[in-house]
């Protein structure tokens, strides 16, 4: 179906540029890349081969960023590697540590693009919540970071690095089975994943390698706004957790919401969870749910939440999550007597409800915050601004 104006996402944004100094940056190759640029660069197939081994250790094990660190690798080919690669960070821009405990961190790339990360401490995990592009296509209209445009999507090795980079700050190297502090990873930050699925896929191909960072893909969520085409993929290919931004039950209201509920509705996109490769009880879908006074958060809403997760069977949990405002948001939270009884309504029927708890609101911690704190008015309230003339005109 063709969507007009802007809720058509732009799904191939243009790509990063090389380092200006010409070197390779190792972050965010597999090992066979790795491998294949040693080779590239002269060494032997026998040696190619031993030294990605080795370097793979010392850049996700070890968390080392200097060759001349890799006590394994001979004195001489040190300075050889240092010519032609680099093991990279993204630049910290301003790092902030809220009274509870939440982490986040504004990051450049090497083109200077801006984007976000955040960490957030609980009592049993610390979960990393990961951006996957520049800006997002999407528009969605409670999110600051749809207020964006797209500027590029981010590559797995900057998708990696926001991982190393928290590893770093958290003192975690080298890296230990267990009692870690950052245990979970969300793919919920800037950023639609889906619409980056190649760069996404391989940077947590890397996550998960066992000889690495070996994260659990049990430990590994990613959330879509519901890009039904790919998700399916997604779990063949990745194999992790699936969360959904759903957000409304309605077409009329999540259309408005969730501007991609116009090209991938809501019974589609819920067929698509139904078929996700991995779901069952034991490895539940989580449906957000952003509480909006007065839009989405009605009795009769709980209950049409009921009914269609029922319909699909999916094995679910509603994360109900309070809105968190930014300026010039064009909505409200909703009341605390509101979300309770929401969340009792699904509660009664099974389902799992929890209120999460906000976080890091003191360091704007919301998705998007950060990146654009100035007041403004949202692009997505411009663009349905713009809409509005044009059908009074028309
Ligand atoms: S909620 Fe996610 S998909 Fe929607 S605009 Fe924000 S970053 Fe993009």
């Amino acid at each position: 179906m063709q969507i007009p104006g802007h809720i058509d996402p732009v799904p191939v944004p243009r790509a990063a540029p090389a380092r200006a100094d010409g070197r390779v940056d190792l972050v965010g190759l597999s090992k066979a890349e790795i491998r294949a640029a040693l080779a590239g660069a002269g060494l032997d197939e026998r040696q190619a081969k031993l030294r990605a081994k080795q370097l793979w250790h010392w850049i996700y094990n070890r968390g080392v960023t200097d060759f001349a660190l890799m006590t394994d690798i001979a004195k001489a080919q040190q300075p050889w590697l240092a010519e032609r690669f680099v093991i990279g960070r993204p630049d910290v821009v301003t790092a902030q540590v809220s009274t509870d405990g939440t982490r986040k961190w504004l990051l450049r790339s090497d083109d200077g693009q801006d984007y976000e990360m955040v960490f957030i401490p609980d009592a049993d995990r610390g979960t990393l919540c990961v951006s996957s592009q520049v800006g997002c296509t999407l528009n969605c209209r409670f999110c600051h970071t749809g207020t964006m445009r797209l500027v590029r999507n981010l590559t797995a090795g900057e998708i990696v690095g926001q991982v190393m980079l928290a590893r770093d700050g958290l003192g975690e190297w080298p890296s230990q089975p267990d009692g870690r502090l950052l245990t979970n990873i969300v793919m919920m930050g800037m950023g639609e994943p889906l619409y980056n699925f190649e760069q996404v896929r391989d940077a947590l191909r890397i996550v998960m390698d066992g000889d690495g960072l070996a994260l659990s893909k049990r430990r590994i969520t990613l959330s879509t706004s519901g890009v039904v085409p790919k998700m399916a993929q997604a779990g063949e290919e990745i194999g992790v957790n699936l969360a959904v931004s759903l957000h409304a039950v309605t077409k009329e209201i999540r259309d408005e919401i969730v501007p991609l509920n116009r090209k991938y509705g809501i019974e589609e996109l819920l067929q698509a969870c139904a078929d996700y490769p991995g779901a069952n009880n034991a490895r539940r879908i989580t449906f957000e749910y952003v509480m909006l006074k007065d839009k989405n958060d009605s009795d009769e809403d709980a209950r049409e939440l009921v009914r269609l997760l029922r319909k699909y069977k999916l094995p679910a949990k509603v994360n109900l999550i309070p809105f968190n405002p930014w300026p010039g948001a064009p909505y409200e939270c909703s009341d605390p007597e509101r979300i309770r009884a929401f969340s009792n309504i699904v509660f009664e029927a099974g389902i799992s409800a929890p209120i999460r708890t906000p976080r890091g609101r003191d360091i704007m911690a919301a998705c998007g915050q950060l990146k654009s704190a100035a007041e403004k008015k949202s692009r997505a309230e411009l663009d349905r601004l713009a809409e509005e003339k044009l059908a009074a005109l028309g």
